[in-house]
C-alpha cells in the first residue's frame, strides 16, 4: 500500500490546527487532513488554547474551526483572531444549518479574517478538497488598516490637526417615512496639501496607533457642534453624530471634554449620538463608559451592525438607543435572500430593544424601498446624499425642505446630487 496521500491539496498548507471540543470529531479531521497531504496536524478543545497555541510560535498555516465550543466557541475565536490581524486561513466546521455558517463566513470576512469555506460536520474529505481547491485570492486587509506605502505619518497627522487640516464632512440621516432630516454624522476629512483629500479609512487607525485619536476626535467634535449650532439657529431641529474610536471609551478624560465643548456652543447632550462600532464592545471596561455617556443623556449607536461579532446578549446589556445596520447588508439586498433575512433579523431585535434603526449604504432606489418595507427608521446612503461640506450641506438641507414641500416624503429617495 502507497504512503503518498491520494491527494496533496493540504500540502501548501504547513501545519493544520483543527478546533474542535468532540474528541471524536477531532481525531476525525485530523485523520483526514493527513489523508489530504497536510505536513502536520494539531488538535486542541477550544478557542483559548487555539488562540494560544496561534500566538506561540510558527503559526499553523490553516486553521479548522468548530463553532460550538465550551469556553471560548468558535465566533468568539474568530473575533480574537481579527482583533490581532491574524491572516491565517480559516476553514469553518459546524453541525449547525449551511445558514449559520453561511453568516458566520460573511462576518468574518468583512473583519478582514481570509475565511476560506464554511463546511457541514462531519467533515469530508472531497468537501474540503473542493472548498480548499477553490481558494480564493487573499482577501483586502481589515477596512481601517492604512494601506501599504501610504503617504501618511504620525508627525504629518500631528501637524494636520495643528494647522487645522482635519475638516469635517456631513451625511444626512433621513425618515423613511417622512423624508424629513433628522440628523447629520459628522465625517473626519484630511485636506492634504500634496495629495488632495484623504478618506478616514487612511488615517483613523494611525490616530489610533499613534495616540493622537482623542485630539481629533476633540478637533471633529468641535468643528461639528459649532456648525450645529448654526443649524438649530436657522430654525433645523438635527442630531449630530460623531464617531467614537473604542480606544476612547477608555479615555477618562472624554467625558469632561464633550461637555465642556457642549456648553461652549450652547448645545445639550442629547443634541448628540455617539457612533460606537460593534467590535469594540467586549470590552468590560467600556461598559461602564457607555452607561455613564447614556446617563447623561447622550445618544448611543452601534455602529457597522452585522460586521462584528456581537450577541443579542451584548446589546441588551448597553443602553444602546440606536442599531445602525453596515452597508454590506443593506446595499442590494432586494438580491439575496440571506442578506434579506440577516436584515429582517437585525430590525426585528432593534424593534423588540427600543431601538431606533439606521440603514446605511442606501444607494439605489431598490434600497430604499426594501428598508421602508421592512420598517426601517432612518436611512443614510450615497442615494440621499453624499458627505458634504457644512456650507455644502446648509444648501442641501434648504432644498430638500422645498422638494419635500413640493413633492412629500417620496422626494427624498429621488436621486438628487
Ligand atoms: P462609518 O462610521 O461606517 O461611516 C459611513 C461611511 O460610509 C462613510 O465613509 C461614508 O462616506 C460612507 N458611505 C455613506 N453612504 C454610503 C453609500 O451609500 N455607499 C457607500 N459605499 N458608502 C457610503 P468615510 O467617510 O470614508 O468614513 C469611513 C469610516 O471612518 C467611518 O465609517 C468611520 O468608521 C471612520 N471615521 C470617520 N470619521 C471619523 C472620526 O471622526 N472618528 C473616528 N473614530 N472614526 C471616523
Ligand atoms: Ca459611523
Ligand atoms: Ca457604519
Amino acid at each position: 500500500m502507497s504512503l503518498v496521500p491520494e491527494i496533496a491539496t493540504l500540502s501548501q498548507f504547513g501545519t493544520v490546527l483543527v478546533v474542535d471540543d468532540s474528541h471524536v470529531q477531532r481525531e476525525h479531521a485530523l485523520a483526514l487532513c493527513l489523508r489530504l497531504g497536510a505536513v502536520a496536524v494539531e488538535g486542541v478543545p477550544d478557542g483559548h488554547a487555539a488562540l494560544a497555541r496561534v500566538s506561540q510560535g510558527p503559526a499553523p498555516g490553516l486553521l479548522i474551526v468548530d463553532l460550538e465550543m465550551p469556553g471560548m466557541d468558535g465566533v468568539q475565536l474568530l473575533d480574537a483572531l481579527a482583533r490581532c490581524s491574524v491572516r491565517v486561513p480559516i476553514v469553518v466546521a459546524s453541525q449547525r444549518g449551511a445558514a449559520l455558517i453561511d453568516s458566520v463566513l460573511q462576518v468574518g470576512r468583512a473583519n478582514g479574517l481570509q475565511v476560506l469555506a464554511g463546511l457541514e460536520k462531519p467533515l469530508r474529505a472531497a468537501e474540503l478538497d473542493a472548498a480548499l481547491q477553490a481558494h480564493p485570492q487573499p482577501l483586502p486587509a481589515a477596512r481601517h488598516d492604512a494601506g501599504a506605502g501610504d503617504p501618511t505619518d504620525a508627525a504629518m497627522l500631528q501637524e494636520a490637526l495643528r494647522r487645522g487640516d482635519i475638516e469635517v464632512a456631513y451625511q444626512p440621516k433621513v425618515d423613511m417615512r417622512s423624508g424629513q432630516v433628522s440628523g447629520v454624522e459628522a465625517l473626519a476629512r484630511w485636506r492634504h496639501p500634496q495629495n488632495g483629500q484623504i478618506a478616514p479609512d487612511r488615517f483613523i487607525a494611525l490616530a489610533e496607533r499613534e495616540g493622537l485619536i482623542h485630539a481629533l476626535t476633540a478637533s471633529v467634535a468641535d468643528q461639528a457642534m459649532a456648525r450645529l449650532a448654526t443649524w438649530k439657529q436657522s430654525g433645523f431641529r438635527l442630531s449630530l453624530a460623531i464617531n467614537l474610536s473604542p480606544c476612547l471609551l477608555q479615555d477618562p478624560g472624554l467625558l469632561d471634554e464633550l461637555h465642556s465643548q457642549l456648553r461652549r456652543h450652547g448645545l445639550v447632550p442629547a443634541d448628540v449620538i455617539l457612533e460606537i462600532t460593534e467590535s469594540s464592545l467586549v470590552e468590560a471596561s467600556a461598559l461602564g463608559m457607555l452607561a455613564r455617556l447614556r446617563l447623561q443623556g447622550f445618544g448611543l449607536s452601534l455602529d457597522d451592525y452585522g460586521t462584528g461579532f456581537s450577541s443579542l446578549q451584548q446589546l441588551t446589556r448597553i443602553p444602546f438607543t440606536e442599531l445602525k445596520i453596515d452597508r454590506i447588508f443593506v446595499h442590494d439586498a432586494h438580491r439575496s435572500r440571506n442578506l434579506r433575512t440577516v436584515l429582517e433579523s437585525a430590525l426585528g431585535m432593534a424593534q423588540r430593544l427600543g431601538l431606533s434603526t439606521v440603514a446605511e449604504g442606501i444607494e439605489t432606489v431598490e434600497d430604499w424601498q426594501l428598508l421602508q418595507e421592512l420598517g426601517c427608521d432612518l436611512g443614510q446612503g450615497y442615494l440621499l446624499a453624499r458627505p458634504m461640506g457644512g456650507g455644502a450641506l446648509t444648501t442641501w438641507l434648504l432644498e430638500h425642505q422645498t422638494r419635500l414641500q413640493e413633492h412629500g416624503p417620496t422626494a427624498a429617495q429621488a436621486p438628487h446630487h
